[in-house]
């Protein structure tokens, strides 16, 4: 299911195109309606862009793939430019960055690890230098997944706490906690990938061993299959052996599949979260990948609030990161010590 398009007129209290202002909207464009937010994803291959009004509507998106080494900072101009046009007057009300890590939201700087020449990197300033005057947030992009899904969920009335997971080149995720992104101490909160579920085995990259992400990542999928013997190049590759019942493949994702079921079951067990979600490039294989996590859910869940959990997969695909980026705007009020200089 997509939820763009929609409209949730009862956030800013006047339908939407009726005269009124709302006191959450920080700026308007036109006459009677709050001013679109910007939306950025910056992930490790490729930045994304979008414009998105109160009402959650995408109005306009792009992304534009990195290319190398310093390829960075024209992505960014360029998928900005590219969508405002479609923003009156070329302001948006706020910009909402989410970030793939690590990342300092206190200082504005980030540290994607596949953008080498990024190391903190003062991102929020430098997008902040093009918008004078108006808020720009950042968080961590699991955060902002987790926070897209929550406001763009039809029943988020009843939600107060929404764990999001995101299984793609890496392994990420982050909580929305009573309408925020829960940033954490560090800004860092929601790093399950970096939980440990095997002492015993692989160095992960971050400096521990036998994060979740050394197994349920998809290039870590597809390294412990070629591992075995398995010939094919990716994820997308791999998923499809799975389907074609390549043991191989399907041991592939019955290792990633435990490994998140113990993470999840972990994490679940510390936050009792009303809703967990699940997402990213991985998530999208479906059943090959949701069938050996649920059995394991089921196999190693104890305590009866645990038994029968059930991540669902995610509302907003790809653009999850995008609609909490602009979430951080419309809905968000980080403590001040997180947000650019406003206005
Ligand atoms: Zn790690």
């Amino acid at each position: 299911m997509d939820t763009a398009g929609t409209t949730d007129a009862e956030y800013h209290g006047t339908p939407a195109g009726t005269t009124g202002t709302s006191a959450d909207a920080p700026a308007t464009a036109t006459r009677g309606r709050p001013a679109p937010a910007l939306a950025l994803d910056i992930g490790g291959t490729k930045f994304a862009a979008a414009v998105v009004e109160s009402d959650g509507t995408i109005t306009a998106r792009t992304e534009e793939p990195l290319t190398g080494p310093g390829s960075a900072p024209m992505a960014l101009r360029t998928v900005i430019a590219r969508v405002l046009d479609r923003v009156p007057g070329g302001l948006p009300c706020g910009v909402g960055i989410g970030s793939a890590g690590p990342l300092d939201p206190i200082a504005g700087t980030v540290s994607p690890v596949n953008i080498p020449d990024w190391r903190d990197h003062p991102l929020r300033d430098e997008v902040a230098a093009m918008f004078p005057g108006r808020p720009v947030r950042l968080a961590g992009d699991g955060q902002c997944m987790a926070l897209g899904e929550w406001w763009r969920a039809p029943d988020r009335d009843r939600v107060r706490s929404l764990l999001g997971v995101v299984v793609s080149t890496g392994v990420g995720g982050g909580l929305a906690l009573d309408g925020r992104a829960h940033a954490g101490s560090s800004g860092n909160a929601g790093h399950i990938g970096h939980t440990v579920v095997d002492p015993a085995g692989e160095p992960c990259p971050c400096g521990a061993t036998g994060c979740v992400e050394t197994v349920a990542s998809g290039p870590s999928m597809v390294r412990r299959a070629r591992a075995a013997g398995w010939s094919g190049a990716d994820a997308r590759e791999l998923a499809a052996a799975a389907r074609a019942g390549d043991p191989r493949a399907l041991a592939a994702f019955d290792g990633a599949g435990r490994a998140l079921a113990l993470a999840l079951l972990n994490t679940v067990a510390v936050l009792d979260p009303d809703r967990v979600v699940i997402g990213g490039g991985v998530a999208a294989a479906g059943g090959v990948l949701m069938d050996p996590l649920y059995r394991w859910l089921d196999e190693l869940a104890g305590l009866p609030f645990l038994r029968g959990l059930r991540p669902l997969p995610t509302a907003l695909g790809r653009d999850a990161g995008l609609y909490g980026a602009a979430a951080l705007i419309h809905r968000d009020r980080p403590a001040a010590s997180l947000t650019a200089p406003d206005a």
